[in-house]
């Protein structure tokens, strides 16, 4: 079901109700995407409380709670006024952190901040990232006990954010950077052992029994697994060569410059793990091991050294982090240095990624170590992929279909022009003037039918770009232009928000307006068109993804051997969620309706069609399933018409709203067939 329609406050309701009724309250971690969805959740949790609290529930001491980036929360009254992000991260640092609370419990004079140990949220509203990046969930969510309720708000894209937060890219930007941080960690040490010795050699001697604390915690199920830290190495200890301080950073300095060395390529290389560490080997005598434990050694080093401003270290970080991923994993990463930024680029700009094929090496320590892990989306379909993909034993799986009093969206697939001549964005004929055309008479002919806004959706800024240069040279956009203003998506965000911004006013004052965007943009993803905002979506062609990606190759393969999911069914599998991503924006609440345009023969296949989520799919019709323009602009028309006959809400009420009455009975009837 698409949002606005109940999903997130039936999660919440179920959930918190759960939580309430027994004493030893679980906490309910929510996971989200974007911070508009963040908000959301937050603005309905609010609303479910107040409904709870009129229904005589006592939720007392309930406490929820949004997390975003410090600059936004901060309370502190000396840095909440300050509006740069990197100097409240800093100032919070140098008073949170473990060494200047141990300091202040016995000199008075320190200061620190007392909202730092609240930490009694029942619900616990956040981003994804605070949860699978193992780079935050060190910070934030290590400690949450193990039968905390973990939910996953649209996760259609899951399996890309597990991959995307063990992807690592490195430029020389960043290695210039952690050279640079090298050295003052050299000039930091060199300060340490002239006042404070003793602290490198307390340091020294906590290597010397390996990661105690850390694995000992796990050991316990205290803090959540980390995949920079894999199990085996806890209980060993840190290996000799990088164990003191000063021969870590010469340690360090050897790798970067290694790494810089192996950037200078004038071709593309593509190599395994195994193969980057054998070269490594030859090249520097570096060994696996001490490359493992490079990020906890880093980790130790800035605490001991006590150094707070750890922006200073973003290039060192993702260098550490990088070696230790690389030693630590034999398969499911892909290890690639390209000469170009892009294959476009003329000026070399040599980038070293370290790409992670396996989505299920961040989500394992999720579902290890949590009692409750729900994964729920309006587009998580075919179901069976995700457990498939994610590597997850799914105990329930469910699909619900919407409960509308009224047919409030209408798919249409348009498989021709009305000239017939198939419509596709099929590689061999994109670029053909009689698919062009077609493509922009259909646009032509529901921008003159749709009223107030209209969104079109291509596969990829490339396509956008070559389609909207061939309408124009025909004239269409000059025809659209007469019915509504047009508005482009860019990849620049300050662009693309000034285009909605002015689109959404184009849609207010009555001219009507369009909207360019593309699958897998931040539009399709982000932004609702409820209302006059979008009456109808309009996707040309199928988002598949450009398949010549060299990542991409290699993950299609990787799960090809690994998961035995086909590379074509993955292929269909994620353009499909795309597109059903970008259609789903038109709908956004049970009062809202709007058209869904699918325009390419190849969405009437079966292998297509069963892609979509079911309450979109069950929708179309075997009369709408291969049409031309002027058949989708009749029926569009006659469902425009029927739409904006006045609708009353309390018609909804004991269908898709239940009525306090219509619980009961439900409950009834439930209670009378368990006893049959
Ligand atoms: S812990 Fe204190 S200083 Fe840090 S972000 Fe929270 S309120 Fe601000």
């Amino acid at each position: 079901m698409p949002s606005g329609t109940g999903k997130t406050v039936s999660l919440l309701s179920l959930t918190i109700a759960y939580q309430q009724f027994y004493p030893n309250k679980r906490k309910i971690v929510y996971c989200s995407r974007t911070v508009p969805e963040i908000d959301k959740a937050l603005a309905e949790l609010k609303r479910l409380m107040k409904y709870r609290a009129s229904h005589g529930s006592s939720d007392e001491g309930f406490l929820g709670v949004g997390l975003s980036s410090r600059r936004n929360l901060c309370l502190n009254p000396k840095l909440s006024k300050e509006r740069s992000g990197k100097i409240v991260d800093a100032r919070c640092r140098a008073m949170t952190s473990s060494w200047v609370r141990d300091k202040a419990k016995s000199d008075h004079s320190i200061e620190t901040c007392s909202y730092f140990e609240i930490s009694v949220a029942d619900v616990v509203i956040f981003s994804y990232h605070y949860v699978l990046d193992p780079k935050i969930t060190e910070l934030v969510s290590k400690d949450f006990s193990k039968d905390t309720i973990v939910i996953f708000d649209e996760a259609h894209n899951i399996d890309s954010t597990c991959i995307e937060a063990l992807s690592i890219d490195l430029n020389l930007e960043k290695l210039e950077a952690s050279t640079k941080s090298v050295e003052q960690l050299s000039l930091k040490i060199e300060e340490v052992k002239n006042t404070d010795a003793s602290k490198l050699q307390d340091e020294y001697n906590s290597l010397l029994e390996g990661l105690k604390e850390a694995g000992e915690a796990r050991l316990n199920d205290l803090v959540i697994e980390n995949p920079i830290l894999p199990d085996d190495l806890l209980f060993e200890a840190v290996p000799g060569n990088i164990r003191k301080a000063e021969h870590f950073v010469s340690f360090l300095k050897r790798f970067i410059e290694y790494v810089k060395a192996r950037m200078r390529v004038m071709h593309v290389v593509a190599e395994t793990t195994t193969s980057f560490l054998q070269h490594l080997k030859e090249v520097t005598f570096i060994d696996k091991k001490p490359l493992q434990f490079c990020a906890q050694r880093l980790t130790s080093l800035v605490r001991t050294l006590e150094i707070t401003d750890l922006e200073d270290y973003w290039g060192l970080q993702k260098v550490v982090a990088f070696a230790t991923l690389c030693a630590t994993y034999d398969e499911g990463f892909l290890v690639l240095f390209e000469p170009f930024e892009s294959d476009t680029a003329t000026i070399p700009n040599p980038i070293l990624n370290l790409a992670c094929l396996d989505a299920a090496i961040a989500m394992r320590p999720i579902v290890e170590r949590f009692h409750t892990v729900v994964i729920t989306s309006g587009t998580l379909s075919p179901l069976e992929m995700y457990p498939k993909m994610l590597k997850i034993r799914a105990v329930v799986m469910e699909s619900y279909t919407m409960t509308l009093t009224r047919s409030s969206f209408l798919p249409l697939i348009v498989t021709r022009g009305s000239d017939q001549v198939s419509i596709s964005s099929k590689f061999e004929v994109r670029n053909d003037p009689a698919v062009v055309r077609n493509f922009g008479n259909l646009l032509i002919e529901m921008c003159k039918t749709v009223p107030d806004g209209l969104v079109a959706f291509f596969p990829s800024y490339l396509y956008m770009e070559s389609i909207v240069a061939m309408w124009n040279e025909m004239g269409i956009l000059k025809s659209v232009y007469k019915h509504k203003l047009i508005f482009v998506e860019t990849p620049d965000t300050a662009e693309t928000s000034l285009a909605l911004e002015s689109y959404r006013k184009g849609c207010e004052n009555g001219r009507g307006a369009v909207l360019f965007s593309v699958a897998r943009g931040k539009v399709s993803e982000g932004v609702d068109f409820d209302h006059n905002y979008g009456r109808a979506v309009i996707m040309f062609g199928i988002p598949y993804q450009y398949t010549e990606s060299r990542i991409l190759k290699a993950r299609l393969e990787f799960m090809r051997e690994k998961y035995q999911i086909r590379e074509n069914d993955f292929l269909s599998f994620d353009a499909i969620r795309h597109a059903s991503q970008c259609v789903g924006r038109v709908l956004r609440g049970k009062s809202d309706y709007g058209l869904m345009l699918f325009a390419d023969k190849r969405y009437s296949r079966q292998d297509k069609k069963s892609k979509l989520p079911a309450w979109i799919s069950t929708n179309i019709l075997e009369s709408y399933n291969n049409l031309s323009t002027d058949m989708a602009v009749s029926a569009a028309k006659h469902f425009l018409k029927n739409m904006a006959q006045p609708f009353d809400q309390s018609k909804q009420i004991g269908h898709s709203l239940w009525s306090e009455q219509d619980i009961l009975q439900r409950k009834r009837i439930s209670h009378d067939s368990t006893h049959v």
